[in-house]
């Protein structure tokens, strides 16, 4: 059985990890040589500014009395400085944001991998190619690009961490803390003769990182009026910092300025996903190089925002945020960051038209390197008649068009120029996605082969040992061929030694060789998979193929939840029927009853929204009240039950039941004191963090017979939930574990109709004879029902309250009763054992029923797991690297989450077997269980 759970597990992390080798991997190459436009820049020096988690729309539109939020950078776009929306791709976060505007690349997700932490990947900045950088701002962000800074040319100030307090009283300060230093800095450089020599120089970078409003977006929301009094500050003292840099350099008109922000905000106060409010960030430039607005009277976009904003007659360029790199190198006169794929938006500049064309020519020059750099990678690495190169731009090609290029320019005929070399930029590009991808069909072929070998296996094991199917057929089935082995190893061999030539990563020997011990697995089978063939012979082939249609559908229906979660209120409400068609309705008229009622009221939830949801205190409130009065019912139980009226199990309820009211009470308080701006008070911490760790032991304690150990496990997780709920999503564990209870007592009905006797009464079931479960019969088409009740569980225990977005997007709101300070791991994992709650409530009934049902926990979890790899292998096949990012994105998400269900799902298993058999005893003397 080990070896089974290890074999699996393994098999799961290579099919979940190889994703990150097929569609995430890094696009940088290094070993291009710097290029820059070989003629005198128009700016000395160029200060940017990004404020962090700025929309567009905030910044642009006017406010309710027709004003602007931002006078200043207003009256910069009318008249003197060229705008814009700047594009950001997924992942909407700040560490990705950043690199693309100063580095010119769309960081990959295999940089989610390292934690985005510290540089996964060496990659080279416009910071890195200036003479000097004084940077302010966060910790997080300065670090990322002075780190490596051989010269010590690359000057950073920031704050101290922990000031990025969501709660705190005024987080403008960690913008004016940018103002007051950048202010202070240029007044002492007045006196320090080396400073000012420094500053005097050319090629210089400020780079100010506005912390606040995407601070203030994720506590108070965008559409706050903190949010819209930090725009304010941040352009008034835009206005002001403009003043006092102009005046330190006496007017020279040798300062850019750029203006833009790493990323959006949804209006519920999240990033990280794409949502056009999350990708549209604006884009501002003005100063030395940069063309004076230009008039308009039409102009197209698919969007209405220009009307919105009233700036219809000020040309709008649009531009993508990694075109912000090359544009800043080319007004200051430094190479292009290496590893950049920006486009200049040449008609920003106001340069000579010379000058525009040859910085077009320096991008596509720098572009095209990378691209041959990609392509000799990729052609050494591969045995040469197996090699396919990117046919549309072949060596002759490229210097075709290089050479037509330089003509035209010597010509004087800059606009073909331009054209020319953007033309070229375009073909690099999509010849830089191709190397980038080369692999992808090969690697993914694999991966399917053992994927589909892993489900056959699976599938084969579980006829093998708990089915009578083969029973009838004779055993003497000629043995699998002698020769199997060694033609498994010789094609083993003869893999690797390909692998070898083309000198591969270790990681394609495990994606090519994984699969031939699967197969080797499955072929040696033959016999059991010529019984199984035989038996199903025998069926009627109608009913046969009506089972199959009928798994299939379900198996549809799941994969369709992922897209629209309006599906999973359709399977709940098919649930509802099935007591209907069985004889169940007249055996079991309650429970049947209670099941129809409570599928219903569970189908209710994935129709409500999942995000942009105010909070609602009361709703977490009143799921408290009702938690509280089912609890009611329990201790009225357990006093009926025992003899003496205080018992240690009457204490535990009581216990727990405090823990409910706790948690409602700092829930409430909580909410209270924030909406008064008065921090998170230090006793609702405490006793926040008290309830959680105690939720973990105090179901151990209580007994383990069937429901009493159930209910205490709702009781704990409850209380823990409360506390993360901001809203009507604090009803949804209440009523999935009144449907669980329910499950419960109908699969005891069930069982009854069917020919297995049943011995024990439901509630005098203990959990702890699970263990020494005997008594294992074969399995029926019923159980594969079973397996397909909690796979449809499991996911709705995800898609019931939240989305893809939900979890893409990060919100804090949810654990404010815990922590206010940002801290991403802290509040990950709290996000994230909110998630899993309602899974471990299923998981825990899932393990009741197994009991009641004395099934073989194996096989049915091999079953579960079959399912799930099926629809594992659907969303395989569904990830996307094209198209909107948004739905990229999407598609990576549904792979990660079914596949990590699958791979949570023995954790989970554990954790429910751990919670429901475990016994602690509170006065340390064994106690003897209540039956
Ligand atoms: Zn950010
Ligand atoms: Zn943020």
């Amino acid at each position: 059985m080990l070896l089974y759970v290890a074999l699996g597990l393994l098999v799961h992390l290579v099919f979940f990890a190889s994703i990150f080798d097929i569609y995430f991997t890094s696009p940088l190459v290094h070993g291009m040589t710097p290029r820059f436009t070989p003629l005198p820049p128009p700016a000395k020096r160029l200060m940017l500014f990004v404020a962090d988690g700025l929309r567009a729309d905030k910044l642009y539109e006017l406010d309710e009395d027709g004003n602007s939020r931002a006078p200043f950078l207003r009256n910069v776009i009318m008249n003197e400085g060229s705008w814009g929306i700047s594009h950001t791709h997924v992942p909407t976060e700040s560490r990705p944001g950043h690199v693309a505007i100063i580095a010119g690349f769309y960081e990959d997700v295999s940089a989610v991998a390292k934690g985005w932490k510290e540089n996964p990947v060496e990659f080279d900045s416009l910071l890195n190619e200036t003479r000097y950088t004084w940077s302010w701002g966060s910790p997080d962000i300065l670090a990322m690009f002075a780190k490596g800074d051989s010269g010590n040319h690359i000057f950073t100030d920031s704050y101290d961490a922990s000031s990025e307090d969501f709660g705190a009283h005024d987080v403008t300060k960690l913008d004016t803390w940018v103002f007051d230093h950048v202010k202070e800095f240029f007044h002492a450089a007045r006196n320090n003769q080396s400073l000012l020599s420094k500053l005097n120089g050319d090629r210089i970078v400020f780079f100010l990182h506005l912390l606040g409003i995407d601070t203030n977006g994720h506590a108070h929301r965008p559409t706050s009026r903190e949010y819209s009094d930090n725009i304010k500050l941040v352009d008034k003292e835009l206005k002001e910092i403009e003043a006092t840099v102009k005046d330190f350099y006496g007017n020279d008109g040798k300062t850019a300025f750029v203006f833009t922000a790493d990323h959006g905000m949804t209006d519920w106060g999240s990033h990280g996903a794409g949502h056009p409010l999350e990708t549209c960030t604006p884009f501002i430039a003005w100063g030395a190089g940069i063309r004076l607005p230009q008039k308009v009277s039409a102009q197209n976009f698919d969007d209405s925002y220009l009307q919105e904003w009233k700036l219809e007659n000020w040309k709008r360029q649009d531009i993508n945020q990694a075109d912000v790199a090359p544009l800043m190198a080319a007004l200051i006169g430094v190479p292009f960051p290496l590893n950049s794929v920006g486009i200049i938006p040449v008609d920003m500049l106001n340069t000579s038209d010379l000058f525009k064309a040859e910085s077009m020519f320096t991008n596509a020059v720098q572009i095209l390197e990378q691209f041959k750099v990609k392509m000799t990678q990729k052609k050494e690495a591969t045995l040469s008649f197996l090699f396919t190169p990117f046919k549309s731009l072949s060596d002759t090609k490229q210097a075709n068009i290089l050479r037509k290029a330089r003509y035209y320019i010597k010509q004087k005929k800059y606009d073909e120029a331009v054209s020319l070399c953007r033309e070229l930029i375009d073909l690099a590009l999509r010849g830089l996605a191709y190397y980038h991808t080369y692999d992808r069909l090969f690697l993914a072929s694999n991966v399917v082969l053992g994927f589909v070998g892993w489900i056959s296996y699976a599938s084969l094991l579980i006829i093998k040992s708990h089915c009578n199917l083969t029973r009838g057929v004779s055993t003497e089935a000629k043995n699998p061929s002698r020769l199997l082995p060694y033609t498994f190893v010789a094609i083993g061999l003869f893999v690797a030694l390909l692998l070898l030539i083309q000198a591969c990563p270790w990681t394609y020997y495990v994606y090519c060789l994984l699969p031939l011990p699967i197969w080797y697995a499955v072929l040696r089978e033959i016999p059991v998979i010529q019984g199984f063939v035989t038996v199903l012979l025998t069926f009627r082939p109608w009913c046969f193929l009506g089972y199959l249609l009928l798994f299939i559908l379900g198996v549809e229906v799941l994969v369709l939840s992922f897209f629209y979660r309006y599906m999973l209120t359709a399977g709940l409400v098919a649930f509802a029927a099935w007591p209907l068609i069985t004889p169940l309705w007249t055996r079991a008229k309650r429970t049947s009853l209670s099941w129809i009622l409570f599928c219903f009221l569970l189908a209710v939830f994935p129709l409500l929204p999942v995000v942009g949801r105010e909070p609602d205190i009361f709703l977490v409130v009143g799921a408290g009240l009702l938690v509280l009065l089912l609890s009611l019912f329990a201790v009225t139980s357990v006093i009926k039950r025992s003899d003496s009226f205080i018992n240690e199990e009457l204490v535990l309820h009581l216990l727990q039941m405090l823990s409910i009211v706790l948690s409602v009470c700092v829930v409430y308080g909580t909410h209270k004191s924030l909406l008064e701006k008065q921090g998170l008070p230090l006793l609702n911490q405490i006793v926040s963090w008290t309830i959680l760790a105690s939720s973990f032991v105090t179901p151990l304690l209580s007994p383990p017979v069937l429901f009493d150990r159930l209910f205490s496990i709702l009781l704990a997780s409850m209380s823990t939930y409360l506390l993360l709920s901001t809203g009507c999503e604090a009803l949804f564990p209440l009523v999935l574990s009144c449907l669980m209870f329910v499950w419960i007592h109908m699969e005891q009905e069930t069982l009854q109709q069917s020919a297995v006797s049943c011995k024990q009464k439901v509630s005098t079931i203990q959990f702890a004879c699970n263990t020494d479960m005997t008594q294992c019969r074969d399995l029926y088409l019923d159980d594969i029902r079973r397996a397909f009740f909690l796979v449809f569980f499991l996911v709705t225990a995800f898609f019931g309250t939240g989305n893809i977005a939900s979890v893409n997007s990060f919100d804090p709101s949810s654990v404010y009763c815990f922590l206010t300070v940002f801290s991403p791991f802290k509040m990950g994992a709290l996000i994230m054992w909110k998630i899993l709650i309602p899974f471990v409530l299923v998981m825990c009934a899932f393990e009741a029923v197994q009991l009641t049902t004395q099934l073989s926990s194996k096989s049915l979890f091999l079953m579960v797991i079959n399912i799930s790899d099926i629809m594992a292998l659907h969303f395989f096949f569904l990830i996307k690297d094209y198209g909107s990012w948004l739905d990229i994105g999407t598609s990576i998400s549904h792979y990660v989450i079914v596949m990590s269900m699958t791979i949570f799902m023995v954790f989970l298993n554990c954790l429910a077997q751990m919670l429901t058999t475990k016994k602690l005893s509170l006065c340390g003397r064994p106690k003897s269980h209540v039956t």
